[in-house]
């Protein structure tokens, strides 16, 4: 059975039709699948793990590697989340909540901004609290504040969205939020790197020296070389600005040799614009889904039924993609991870090239040679390949160069 009522028109022409039974075998196909390829790659993993069982392992090794098992379960009990506020009508009932008792005489603007609000504050809660549990040394109160920040530009963007919706002309309409959309993304992520900008420079001590000669041969502004208090090390850049953050705990566990090998592959992410890679996919898959709102979502009300509502809310038309992207997402998680580790490789390959492989190599070695990962857990979960198939592939261009 097919049904279509339209919203939003182009100049009176009818919406497509939308067969419901097809979105609802989608989505649930999608759940499924999810949860089947997240399940192989843990089981994968755990299977690794006891055929790799060496006798050098520690217990701090582990735990390193029960933590990117957490990762698995997490990304489990997300999905299951999904499931659930789909199944349970979450969206709808948020929707119900928000036009409650004497709201329900308030302007539709003012119960769609009350509604989003609760929404992007529960939706981006998680993201910020693992931040918070994931960073030591950086202030909390800031992340609650970009917290709150970010939350904010997203309730405008919705009321944006109630908007233009209104407009007779959609393709208008569609080029005009998307083009705010991107606005936002760009400059939340200025503010990311300004943010950045309050990190400590690194100080210019002995024992840092040749990190700085590198940048300056490299032609990097030395005064953006900072640290902070992680256990890792990033590039980070914008339109404007750069930065290179490496982690103070880092710094103290190892010596010259390593930490400027850390240097080169920070480097090397830069030398092959990585980021700007990232930047482009996320800006371009962000852009096809905001185009969808106004070509998939918001003209379908059997899209909102199937999400619960009686009626057609145009800001619950963002939740709905949001839950269609955090399934989607992880579908695709597979070729976001594969494109990430080879990233990683490049900069890798990039620091042996510099000369700094034996470092790069004793830096792997030291945070723990014995960490290893089944190829599938690898793809499905982690961003970064294994030290031991980092060391791998540093020996292989070694041997490669002085052959
Ligand atoms: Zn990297």
């Amino acid at each position: 059975m097919t049904a279509a009522t339209t919203v939003l028109q182009d100049d009176g022409k009818a919406s497509w039709q939308l067969n419901k039974q097809l979105v609802t075998k989608f989505i649930y196909g999608s759940f499924v699948f999810s949860l089947v390829l997240q399940a192989v790659a843990s089981l994968a993993q755990i299977l690794h793990l006891y055929q790799n069982h060496r006798p050098g392992l520690t217990f701090l090794d582990y735990v390193m590697d029960w933590s990117s098992m957490a990762l698995s379960l997490v990304g489990i009990v997300t999905m299951l989340f999904y499931f659930i506020i789909f199944k349970r009508h979450g969206v709808a009932k948020v929707w119900k909540w928000a036009c409650a008792g004497e709201m329900a005489d308030k302007p539709l603007w003012v119960r769609s901004a009350r509604f989003y609000s609760a929404w992007t504050l529960f939706w981006l809660l998680g993201t910020y609290l693992l931040m918070v549990v994931g960073t030591t040394g950086t202030s909390n109160m800031v992340i609650m504040a970009q917290y709150l920040l970010d939350s904010a530009l997203c309730v405008a963007l919705g009321l944006l969205l109630l908007k233009v919706s209104s407009w007779p002309r959609r393709h208008l309409a569609c080029f005009v939020f998307c083009a705010a959309a991107l606005l936002v993304d760009l400059l939340i992520l200025e503010k990311i790197l300004f943010v950045l900008r309050f990190a400590p420079a690194l100080p210019r001590i002995p024992s840092n020296e040749e990190i700085f000669k590198l940048a300056e041969h490299q032609n990097f502004d030395t005064s953006r070389v900072r640290t902070l208090n992680i256990t890792n090390a990033f590039y980070a850049s914008s339109i404007f600005s750069e930065i290179i953050v490496i982690g103070g705990p880092l710094l103290a566990l190892n010596g010259p040799d390593q930490t400027v090998a850390i240097m080169a592959h920070e480097l090397g992410h830069r030398a092959n614009r990585h980021n700007l890679k990232r930047m482009g996919m996320d800006l371009i898959t962000e852009t096809l889904c905001n185009a969808a709102l106004f070509y998939f979502v918001i003209p379908n009300a059997e899209i909102f039924s199937l999400f619960g509502f009686e009626s057609e809310p145009v800001i619950a038309a963002l939740p709905i993609m949001d839950i269609f992207r955090g399934v989607a997402s992880t579908l695709f998680q597979p070729v976001y991870m594969a494109l990430s580790i080879s990233h990683e490789y490049e900069a890798d390959a990039y620091a042996v090239k510099l000369g700094h492989g034996k470092g790069l190599k004793e830096f792997f070695g030291a945070l723990g040679e014995n960490r290893t990962a089944s190829k599938i857990f690898e793809y499905v979960f982690l961003s970064h390949p294994s030290n031991e198939h980092r060391v791998e592939a540093a020996n292989a261009l070694m041997n490669e160069k002085s052959a």
